[in-house]
């Protein structure tokens, strides 16, 4: 029956009452009002500078601990175009490709491990400006004195595999609390790895608060914060100079006569509020942020309608259950609300089959190997589109975030046709 029925219609949303009680359309969009002016303070930028930095200093001991072909231990993904209908390319920032954690979190969350490890080496006298800092970090000695300290994390899986792939390589102990929504094979890969996993009930909220309240009982204990980091935020906004270089080296410009629209997945807000804050820093008016979420786990959408304040999907009739398990949050970021919310310019809310369609698509038609999270940017295009009723031209690009790791039986039972 569903199959012959027509399409539901995409609604656009302007209020938050508005927003609890449309249930039955196929997408939301919510547009803000034209932005413009200081985006982001300046001591948030200086961190992201500082974070940019940091991976510098780090790459040669990355390339040591993570030897692949000619890698030069930096965090940076391939930006490809893929051919588009309107005859101008779409572009694609493969995130989903990232060295160590085949995710975005490879930027946010070894920044912060990197953060971490420079803190301890520098108290017991290694300093990271040094010359033979990567042979240091390499060092038996160095290594155990890592091994007495701890990283705790609490996730739905990317980010506690970002982190907990990398921060044992430096030898550090590791814990994730991982929420039910947290795919099987990620627990299992970072139990191989040595990570102690605890697994919840719960959701993603309770998983974090479950890791929060464990790690402050600890000592030596450094706890990965999603939901309130600054390390984290600067970690993902690194990505926007990478990314103007890319464009740039192409000979994109945008402008804010033809501006570019990036298109980014957002659970917790951290990856697409920290790429929206640098974006914003170098292009201005010239670069438009849309957030994509899942239609039963919009929480960035109710928080922008609410004021700017993080608010329960679960108050507006909303389940949080969605085959997008990165993006499966409940409530977003109060700290990216508090640092970057003037940058998100829209978002738009989809359901799971048009996230699955777009992985199959995208696999079939571009050989790229996206979770449906990281597939969600492709599926919002339409239904903007479908709204915001302007016709200039625009330079798309979708931000895929996830899925190079997945297993490959895992991967099949998502992309092939389902047998009936
Ligand atoms: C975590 C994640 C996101 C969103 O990042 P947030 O910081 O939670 O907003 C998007 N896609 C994938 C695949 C992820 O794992």
């Amino acid at each position: 029956m569903a199959m012959t029925a027509p399409a539901s219609p995409v609604a656009r949303i302007e209020t938050i009452e508005a927003f609890a009680a449309t249930r039955d359309a196929s997408a939301l969009v919510w547009i803000e009002g034209p932005t413009s002016g200081a985006f982001c303070d300046a001591g948030t930028l200086a961190d992201v500078e500082d974070a940019r930095r940091r991976f510098e200093r780090f790459a040669p001991a990355l390339c040591r601990l993570f030897p692949s072909g000619d890698w030069d231990g930096l965090i940076a993904s391939p930006l490809i175009s893929l051919p588009d209908n309107g005859g101008r390319p779409l572009w694609v920032k493969c995130d989903h490709a990232l060295p160590i954690a085949g995710s975005v979190k490879a930027r946010g969350g070894i920044h912060e491990v990197l953060k971490y490890v420079e803190t301890i080496a520098r108290k017991h006298g290694v300093d990271p400006d040094a010359p033979d800092f990567a042979e240091r970090l390499l060092d038996p000695n160095v290594r155990q004195m890592f091994a007495s300290h701890q990283l705790l994390v609490g996730s739905t899986g990317n980010l506690a595999y970002g982190v907990g792939v990398a921060a044992r390589a430096f030898g550090l102990a590791v814990e994730v609390h991982m929420s039910s929504d947290a795919k099987a094979w990620k627990k299992e890969r970072l139990r191989s790895f040595g990570v102690t996993v605890v697994e919840h009930d719960g959701d993603f909220t309770e998983a974090v608060a479950e890791a929060r309240r464990s790690a402050a009982s600890r000592t030596a204990c450094h706890f990965v914060d999603d939901e309130n980091s600054r390390d984290l935020l600067a970690g993902y906004a690194v990505a926007a100079r990478e990314l103007a270089g890319q464009l740039d080296e192409g000979g994109v410009r945008p402008s804010p006569d033809i501006p570019l629209v990036v298109y980014i997945p957002c659970g917790v807000g951290g990856a697409a509020g920290g790429i929206a804050l640098g974006l914003k820093a170098i292009y201005g008016d010239a670069v438009h942020i849309v957030i994509v979420e899942p239609l039963a786990s919009a929480c960035m959408m109710a928080a922008r309608l609410n004021g700017n304040r993080a608010v329960s999907i679960y108050r507006y009739g909303r389940d949080n259950r969605t085959i997008a398990d990165g993006l499966a949050v409940p409530c977003a970021s109060q700290l990216v609300l508090d640092v970057a919310a003037t940058c998100i310019d829209a978002a738009v809310a989809i359901g799971d089959e048009a996230m699955t369609d777009c992985a199959r698509h995208m696999w079939s038609e571009a050989g790229l190997k996206l979770e449906p999270s990281a597939a969600a940017g492709f599926a919002a295009r339409a239904p903007l589109r479908s709204v915001w009723g302007k016709t200039n031209p625009v330079i798309e690009l979708v931000w895929t975030t996830g899925g190079q790791l997945m297993p490959d039986e895992e991967f099949a039972a998502l992309v092939e046709p389902q047998k009936k």
